[in-house]
């Protein structure tokens, strides 16, 4: 056992628990009998901290689990939890959302606003595939969890992902890789098995790995195209390699595994797209990214953010517009310098581009993309996790990404900085013998019906094709879930309902199960 690896005390209140805990222990997850020193001292202990792989599978939508056999993905989620989907932060988009996941924070406070950003100080861009940029520590804010590992003295190795490669605080991980998307899976995969074959002395506590194939299907053919499927069969044989080689020294059971993506996808069309400068000057303006939401600044000389407002406000059916400060407050975005003067969004589905980028488009299907809502189902990513503090067979509803900064945290037993998440939709699960499973129940208010799904720790609200991830609150009275704008708290069968700061009223349950 490695030195820097610690026993820590655990506050849960109730010994049996414990004990029920280590017969669990013991009996799903092969552990050596020498291991639990709480059934010697009847102490309420945590097992040792193992290390943690994270992995991100881009552009995996909550449904492609579903959308071939995927033998590895089944194996692990069978040993383990998943979760009906995982829902990212504004924008959907690969940059914001990983680095989103990795630091607990929404762009507001992040800095990561977008792939391709503008910052006003430096009057200067940020390009996803420019690697200056990518390896700048500038553009990135807060504390991404492998500065939080290196910290508290432990190592980090992180084989991609966004913002690994720059120093940000001056730190950076033990071990990183420049981004190089011709790397091939089972070199991924067997870096990440050398890296856990290093003396434990030496043995990184803090992994990632990144796929991009399932992304690109979905960008170029659209989400339900053969090749889609065809992108996941191929992961899940990577993951497959993984398994065995984690089972061969013995890491499967006794090492934490998550499997994250970043958005999902939705299909788009040629005959779907707004076309800005229809309706505004584009040479007025600067727009520092496009697609399904636009960031649009006002430039000196140019248009103010009232003008630009006033110009696009009723320029199409499928286009919203806010000025910075009236952004939904659930977006968290309207106070980073890097937010925009004003956001642009368009409906799921639409695009928001311009007539010369239009014209050289290639004609024909237009394939998907990612960036709208979170809330939209459309938009949920997956998220597995597996090892020794998640029972086997654990289901729960939407969880949110914003969360994994401080569930990573814990499941490494190092301390967590402050973020905009919390471990509210795990605490309830970790290390318990109790299968958590998921009751359902349907809802109609006046003008909406509404699908809750409830787990231990938290509960989704579907509301037409949109669905939000909302933690559970401690309450006097009935059982509340709540988020920014967002509250569903039920008192019997009767609920008060807030969606986007609307009140929805009459709410009365009428159907439920298990
Ligand atoms: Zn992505």
């Amino acid at each position: 056992m490695s030195p820097r690896i610690k026993m820590k005390l655990l506050k849960l209140p109730c010994i049996m628990l414990i004990t029920a805990l280590c017969i669990f222990m013991l009996a799903a997850c092969g552990a050596p009998k020498e291991s639990p020193i709480a059934a010697e001292q009847a102490l309420p202990a945590k097992p040792p901290a193992v290390p943690l792989l994270l992995i991100s599978i881009d552009g995996v939508r909550y449904d492609y689990l579903d959308k071939a056999n995927l033998p590895a993905f089944d194996r692990l989620i069978k040993g383990g939890l998943r979760a009906d989907s995982l829902q990212q932060i504004f924008p959907t988009k690969t940059f914001a959302t990983h680095y989103s996941m990795v630091t607990g924070l929404h762009p507001d406070r992040s800095g990561v606003v977008a792939n391709s950003m503008w910052d006003p100080d430096r009057q200067t861009r940020f390009f996803m595939g420019n690697r200056d940029t990518v390896g700048d520590g500038y553009w990135y804010e807060g504390e991404p969890i492998w500065n939080t590992v290196e910290k508290a003295g432990k190592t980090a190795a992180t084989y991609f992902w966004p913002g690994s490669e720059a120093a940000i605080g001056g730190i950076r991980p033990t071990i990183w890789m420049p981004y190089d998307g011709d790397a091939t899976h089972d070199e991924r995969i067997a870096q990440v098995l050398a890296w856990l074959d290093m003396p434990l002395d030496k043995r990184p506590d803090f992994l990632t790995l990144y796929f991009s194939v399932v992304d690109s299907a979905g960008h170029d053919y659209g989400p339900d195209h053969p090749e889609v499927a065809s992108a996941m069969q191929e992961v899940d044989r990577a993951l497959g390699l993984l398994v065995k080689g984690l089972e061969q020294r013995d890491l499967l059971n006794n090492m934490h595994i998550l499997i994250t993506s970043d958005h999902g996808m939705q299909d788009i069309a040629t005959d779907r797209y707004i076309l800005l400068d229809e309706y505004i000057d584009l040479s007025a303006v600067r727009v520092s990214d496009w697609g399904p939401a636009a960031q649009i600044w006002s430039t000196e000389g140019g248009l103010s953010a009232d003008e630009i407002v006033a110009s696009l406000k009723n320029a199409h059916p499928k286009m919203r517009v806010w000025k910075k400060a009236d952004v939904p407050a659930r977006y968290h975005f309207s106070e980073h310098k890097r937010v925009p003067d004003v956001v642009a969004e368009a409906d799921l589905g639409w695009m928001i581009s311009s007539t010369p980028f239009y014209q050289r488009m290639e004609s024909g299907p237009a394939g998907g993309m990612h960036g709208w809502d979170p809330a939209w189902q459309n938009m949920h990513g997956i998220f597995i996790a597996h090892g020794p503090a998640f029972a086997p067979g654990i289901k729960t509803p939407a969880l949110r990404g914003i969360d994994l900064y401080t569930l990573m945290a814990e499941l490494m037993q190092i301390e967590a900085v402050d973020t905009d998440g919390s471990l509210d939709a795990f605490s309830p699960i970790l290390y318990s013998p109790v299968v958590a499973a998921i009751r359902t129940s349907n809802w109609l208010c006046d003008t909406a019906e509404l699908v809750l799904r409830e787990g231990a720790g938290s509960a989704s609200v579907q509301y037409g094709e949109r669905v939000f991830s909302l933690p559970l609150q401690v309450s006097a009275s009935g059982v509340r879930y709540e988020d920014t704008d967002m509250l569903f708290w039920s008192k019997g069968n009767t609920a008060q309902v807030t969606i986007d700061s609307v009140e929805l009223n009459n709410c009365l349950q009428i159907q439920s199960s298990i």
